[in-house]
């Protein structure tokens, strides 16, 4: 496995590539990896000849309030990970590489970005957006993988794709959860392991939702409200959102009709949590 920390170092690692017309998958992550970023690294080495993973903590999706500071990191880990994952390349930038001084640009999404994560975290899905269509152009891949855990993300990418008519596949990758349910994530390194369990009324939540729809259950109104009860039932957790959308537009639904998408976001003391599934 290759590592790369400068933008042109990696431009020449891929070109050797493409002239011997190789696919290229393309795996982003922030880094702290587990089971769920690992499946999106098998995912894309299934579906490509060369894989690259990013590693980058992109301070641009941060608000001034929110963890950047205190993200974990574990570079020694994530490689041999990585390694063992069978991935290619690894691309390590620093902040300036990414963002050299005089640094001007920003890729704003209109409408897919307001409601939701959103609407809780102003700024963030621009700054997203941005380090993504970068690290497309960095890496030119042929096909990139993102995790349905973040669903608002992966609709953003998908939206700016077809926007910028970018000639990259994009591909979803179901959430991966501990055996027990939580939807794995590097901030549940926050979590204490009280709150672990706490934390399982998000999956319990989708779960019950799921089921009541098969039931016959078709009011989202009636859903939400099952939904919220089961929330509180850990005083712990409190919601930042709990909605059912279309899964597509992400747009709120009165009815469940076609595809429609449960998305909820808590605090769990200082640790911010979203899980979401379909319903
Ligand atoms: P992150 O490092 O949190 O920015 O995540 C990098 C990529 O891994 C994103 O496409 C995430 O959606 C994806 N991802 C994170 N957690 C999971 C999970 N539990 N299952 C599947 N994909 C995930």
């Amino acid at each position: 496995m290759q590592l790369f920390q400068k933008i042109e170092e990696l431009q020449k690692f891929v070109l050797t590539h493409k002239t011997q017309s190789r696919r290229v998958g393309f795996v982003p992550t922030m880094g702290y990896l587990h089971e769920g970023h690992l499946a999106l690294v098998r995912e894309a080495k299934r579906k490509s000849d060369i894989v690259i993973a990013s590693i980058f903590v992109n301070p641009t999706q941060f608000a001034a309030n929110e963890d950047l500071s205190r993200y974990p990191r574990d570079e020694a880990g994530d490689l041999k990970k990585l390694d063992e994952a069978a991935c290619d390349a690894v691309f390590l930038p620093s902040p300036e590489e990414m963002y050299p001084k005089n640094f001007q640009s920003k890729v704003s999404l209109i409408e897919i970005t307001q409601g939701l994560c959103g609407a809780h975290r102003p700024g963030h899905f621009d700054g997203v957006a941005t380090v993504v269509l970068k690290l497309f152009n960095i890496t030119q891949a042929d096909l990139a993988l993102f995790g349905e855990k973040d669903f608002q993300q992966l609709a953003v990418i998908r939206q700016m794709v077809k926007d910028l008519n970018l000639p990259i596949e994009i591909v979803g990758y179901p959430t991966q959860r501990s055996p027990e349910g939580l939807a794995l994530s590097s901030r549940n390194s926050y979590l204490s392991e009280e709150e672990k369990k706490q934390a399982l009324a998000l999956s319990r939540c989708i779960k019950e939702l799921q089921e009541a729809v098969q039931k016959g259950e078709k009011n989202v109104s009636t859903l939400l409200t099952l939904g919220r009860k089961i929330i509180e039932q850990v005083p712990e957790i409190k919601i930042e959102y709990l909605e059912i959308v279309d899964a597509n537009s992400l747009k709120p639904i009165a009815k469940i009709e076609s595809e429609a998408r449960v998305l909820i976001a808590v605090k769990l003391g200082k640790t911010r949590l979203i899980d979401n599934g379909p319903l």
